[in-house]
């Protein structure tokens, strides 16, 4: 189980996007971060802020397109997947994200984290977020491991 849980209401897009701006400046390379929630939770929007958090430039952070991975460079490294489409590890294999998790020089963001759980290293930051009517979002952020934990307690304070 996780080492470590918060949860907190994001009330607005501005308010998950400072967030994912926070989170971003906080982020070493080797964290791993899984984001969970439905369509139009706020994922991709919360990732955005991280890009800008991490110096991202950004005119990298394109608008939506059907990619899987999407790497951007900022201060470090980042990966960004998006497992939708995905149904098993081996296709996810094959994009190469994995190997650039394992390289380890950058933060991994993976969004849909639940459709291939076993993406996730031991170590990682879950971020589920929930629909609360309107504009309004519960987000859950679980620690598994220490840096996570650290991590969490950085972000969320
Ligand atoms: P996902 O990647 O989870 O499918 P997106 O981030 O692409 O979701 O879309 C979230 C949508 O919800 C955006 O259009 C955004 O403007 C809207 N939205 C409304 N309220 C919020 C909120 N509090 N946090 C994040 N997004 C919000
Ligand atoms: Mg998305």
């Amino acid at each position: 189980g996780a080492t470590r849980v918060k949860t907190l209401r994001l009330s607005s897009p501005e308010e998950t996007h400072a967030l994912g701006v926070r989170l971003g400046g906080l982020l070493r390379p080797g964290d791993f971060v899984g984001l969970i929630g439905d369509l139009g939770a706020g994922k991709t929007h919360l990732v955005r802020g991280v890009a800008e958090g991490a110096e991202v430039p950004r005119s990298e952070v394109a608008s939506p397109t059907f990619a899987i991975v999407y790497p951007y460079s900022g201060r470090i490294p980042l990966y960004h997947a998006d497992l939708y489409r995905l149904t098993n590890y081996d296709d996810l294999y094959s994009t190469g994200f994995l190997d650039m998790v394992e390289a380890g020089d950058g933060a991994s963001l993976v969004e849909w984290l639940d459709r291939i759980p076993e993406t996730a290293p031991r170590e990682h930051l879950r971020v589920i977020l929930r629909h609360a009517g309107g504009d309004v979002r519960e987000l859950t952020a679980e620690a598994f491991g220490s840096r996570s934990a650290e991590l969490l307690d950085a972000w969320l304070k």
